[in-house]
């Protein structure tokens, strides 16, 4: 199986999307997580374009060692210098020298005629060669570029010493076929065109950027160029994750490989849509939100039966980690069952009918239900049904200036009482201590809060405590006219749900 190169543009193709400017530790911090990716080269920038950009590419040079580390620049000794000095100080550097070939960039941008173009091409690659040993060169605008013409520019770059010739679909004017048979025209009619590698570059203004870039896979090509999340100019790039995968899912039709660690596609989607503050579109194939969540109950059961019957990407194959279920009014009860089963929630036949009604008009006013909702729900299902195993009998605390507040708290089991004292940073986390050491039951108070529910002198203290257990949080509350008591009364009210559950 052959291996294709990756050769990610992410910091410079993306980095030009309109609003997506990045700082030099973000660009290195994005560098260090595509090597640990695994992508084959970096674009790390336009060293020329700024003093800035020269440094961000200097600097990734420097730190990054596995990748090689490539530079832009335009066919001028001035920018191919300029990139040389920047990618320098890397294991292996590359130059991407690019000059455009079409007739409308030939004519109106760059007021040249075809042999002059060629001419400009062949002394830049030259250039180039005598200072870096693998050089890349662009024909830009190659998709719009007259065939003719593109073979004889082509031929004579790697004539020149080009290792790799890449063929852009700038403006994402292309179409699969067409652009697949580009590539093997030009293997066709290109008599060197075995001395270097293919490489493509398609911009997405059709949405078919990763579908004409497999095409010319499929055609010959070798290198692909990508960005995370497909960010780049206007439309964006070929989407490096669509690619990967698709090539991994589809080995029974491309029989190519890559050497990017899938895994470790998820973080680096995060990570750059942290620090682009480009958002991933929930709908975003491979790694948006809901790539992998099945909400009709249909699928869900399909998946809970068979995984493979609605997933074709597991989700940690990329690094997911989301509950791929989501309930919403279209869940079954199947879904309903396992999920609560996975929240560790043992319910009969009849409990769980119980719930699951509770759950369908929940789920009728909530777009999604959450695991917190269905761990609300099934508490609140059996609490009128927890039996009051701990019951307070009497509580004294001293509490004052200069003095450690302590706690002696009675309580009673089945007739029998039982006393102990602790001391805690105040009152109430005194008598938390002496009924944690009474029950045994460990928790941890994640919320505590008092708020008088009637007015006047005799208000009613209610107090709300919220705690963690075995990954699992409960929440219990009680009112007094004292506020000691009714946080003792609410702390209880969650040991005995907890001595409940653990029936
Ligand atoms: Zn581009």
């Amino acid at each position: 199986m052959d291996t294709i190169t990756i050769f990610d543009t992410t910091l410079r193709d993306g980095e030009q999307a309109p609003g997506a400017s990045l700082n030099q530790k973000e660009k290195l911090d994005i560098a260090y997580q595509l090597e640990k990716l695994g992508v084959d080269v970096i674009e790390a920038g336009f060293p020329v374009s700024s003093p800035g950009d020269f440094e961000s590419v200097q600097r990734i040079a420097q730190e990054i060692r596995r990748p090689v580390i490539c530079a832009l620049a335009r066919a001028t000794p001035g920018d191919i210098d300029t990139a040389y000095q920047a990618t320098k100080p890397a294991g292996r550097a590359r130059i991407h020298v690019f000059l455009a070939t079409s007739k409308i960039h030939m004519k109106y941008k760059l007021k040249k005629a075809e042999d002059e173009i060629l001419r400009l091409a062949v002394k830049a690659v030259k250039h180039a060669r005598n200072i870096c040993d693998d050089i890349e060169f662009s024909p830009e605008d190659a998709s719009r570029t007259e065939k003719e013409f593109l073979y004889r520019v082509v031929e004579a770059v790697i004539k020149a010493g080009a290792k790799t010739v890449n063929i852009p679909d700038t403006v994402g004017y292309s179409e699969p076929e067409e652009f697949g048979n580009l590539i093997r025209c030009l293997r066709e009619n290109v008599p060197n065109i075995n001395n270097a590698v293919i490489s493509v570059h398609c911009h997405n203004d059709l949405g078919l950027a990763v579908a004409n870039s497999l095409s010319a896979l499929k055609n010959g090509a070798r290198q692909v160029e990508c960005t995370v999340n497909g960010i780049g100019e206007r439309a964006g790039n070929a989407s490096m994750e669509e690619l990967v995968m698709g090539l991994k899912v589809r080995k029974d039709t491309f029989g190519l490989a890559t050497s990017i660690k899938t895994r470790e596609i998820y973080k680096t989607s995060r990570l750059v849509s942290a620090l682009t503050g480009f958002a991933v579109a929930p709908n975003k194939a491979v790694v948006g939100l809901n790539a992998f969540r099945h909400e009709s109950g249909i699928h869900q059961d399909g998946v809970l039966k068979k995984r493979a019957t609605y997933e074709i990407i597991h989700a940690e194959d990329v690094g997911f980690k989301v509950e791929s279920l989501v309930l919403g009014k279209h869940s079954g009860r199947h879904a309903f069952r396992e999920r609560l089963k996975k929240l560790g929630y043992k319910l009969n036949e009849s409990e769980v009918k119980e719930v699951f009604e509770k759950f369908k008009l929940l789920a009728d006013k909530k777009k999604q239900v959450f695991d917190d909702d269905l761990a609300a729900l099934v508490l609140e299902n059996i609490e009128g049904k927890v039996p009051e195993t701990w019951k307070l009998d009497t509580f004294m605390i001293t509490s004052g200036s200069h003095i450690v507040p302590t706690a002696k708290i009675t309580l009673m089991v089945k007739e029998k009482t039982f006393a102990d004292c602790s001391s805690g940073d105040g009152p109430v986390d005194a008598c938390y201590k002496t009924i944690e050491k009474m029950t045994n039951v460990r928790c941890r108070l994640l919320d505590y809060s008092i708020r008088s529910v009637t007015k006047g002198e005799d208000a009613l203290g209610e107090v709300n405590v919220r705690l963690r257990t075995k990954g699992r949080e409960i929440s219990g509350r009680a009112s007094s006219t004292d506020i000691i008591e009714a946080s003792i009364k609410a702390y209880l009210q969650v040991v005995n749900k907890i001595e409940f559950l653990k029936k």
